[in-house]
């Protein structure tokens, strides 16, 4: 008996070859009624489950500490994040309700993508079923994001010298705003946004490299730039990290954008970035970020094919 368990969690271990990191508190978050699906969270865990993950694939993260958030934000506005005095204008660029469930969700969000950056270092590759809040900068949050869990993650191995340099690659719908102001000007830092021009923010600062694209366009331009910068990037910066923003809203089902791209197209950007990087023996983290589709079931199939790609990519290179 006990030998046949073993059997099964070797073939499981090797279903799932690498960790996730998931707080069933994601999804508690209540923000009423708003475009940002909280619930995929919960559904992206579910569908592992039957798709045979079990509890010891998933793992638990901790609020990111003070110290580790000061790494990127202001005192001041993690005190007024604490005590709920976010401005009227504030809470307007923030486009959330603020509750003290939002505060702790940003922090636990924070501490997921910590986790999963260093259980990335340690095996090779992890998924965050959360994460990818690249609009918040230093002082204010933008955009649904409050807290820059990229940019602290990313900041703290730096600075606990289990990197030298490490790379972001933004491959949400939306321009990494709050990453790219972040990390202006650094040589340890590589930031990539590939995304639609004509929509929100208007006001992108610049990245390391930009990719600006346009409603209307689909695989063929997206995939196109991807293949073209990539792997060069990952060749001449030679990152020790790779934190990875799959976002799910350059589907062209999403309501907030105007990108074209297929199921299949998304699937091969995640292959051509997750690949790459472990055929490289690049430690990737992979956070899933953004994604509005109509329907909240593509959303979440877009997410678990970027883990499908993860699965094959870690058993062709673990
Ligand atoms: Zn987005």
């Amino acid at each position: 008996m006990t030998q046949a368990l073993d059997l099964l969690r070797l073939l499981l271990g090797k279903r799932f070859p690498f960790k996730f990191v998931y707080s069933n508190d994601y999804w508690m978050l209540d923000i009423g009624k708003h475009v940002f699906p909280v619930r995929k969270y919960r559904m992206i865990y579910e569908k592992l489950l039957l798709l045979g993950a079990r509890k010891e694939h998933f793992l638990p993260p901790r609020p990111a500490s003070e110290n580790d958030l000061l790494l990127v934000h202001s005192p001041k506005y993690l005190k007024k994040l604490a005590a709920g005095t976010l401005s009227k204008d504030e809470l307007a660029i923030l486009e959330l309700p603020y509750s003290a469930g939002l505060h702790k969700f940003a922090l636990l969000q924070v501490g997921g993508t910590i986790l999963a950056v260093e259980t990335a270092l340690a095996t090779g590759l992890s998924v965050h079923i959360g994460g990818g809040f690249h609009h918040a900068f230093p002082e204010h949050g933008e955009g649904f994001c409050v807290l820059n869990d990229l940019a602290v993650a990313v900041e703290k191995i730096l600075k606990e010298g289990k990197a030298v340099r490490a790379m972001i690659v933004d491959c949400d719908l939306h321009q990494g705003t709050g990453t790219a102001g972040i990390f202006a000007g650094r040589k340890d830092v590589l930031t990539f946004s590939i995304h639609q021009m004509d929509i929100y923010p208007a006001e992108k600062p610049e990245s390391t490299v930009d990719v600006g694209l346009w409603a209307g366009d689909g695989d063929e331009a997206y995939l196109r730039e991807l293949r073209a910068r990539i792997p060069k990037l990952y060749d001449e910066f030679s990152p020790g990290l790779v934190v990875y923003l799959a976002g799910a809203d350059p589907y062209e089902g999403d309501q907030l954008g105007g990108l074209k791209l297929t199921k299949d197209g998304l699937q091969e950007r995640d292959r051509i970035v997750i690949e790459g990087a472990r055929e490289r023996g690049i430690p990737l983290a992979v956070v899933l970020g953004g994604g509005y589709a109509s329907d909240i079931e593509d959303t979440v199939a877009v997410h678990l094919n970027t883990i499908r790609v993860a699965q094959r990519a870690q058993r062709m290179c673990p």
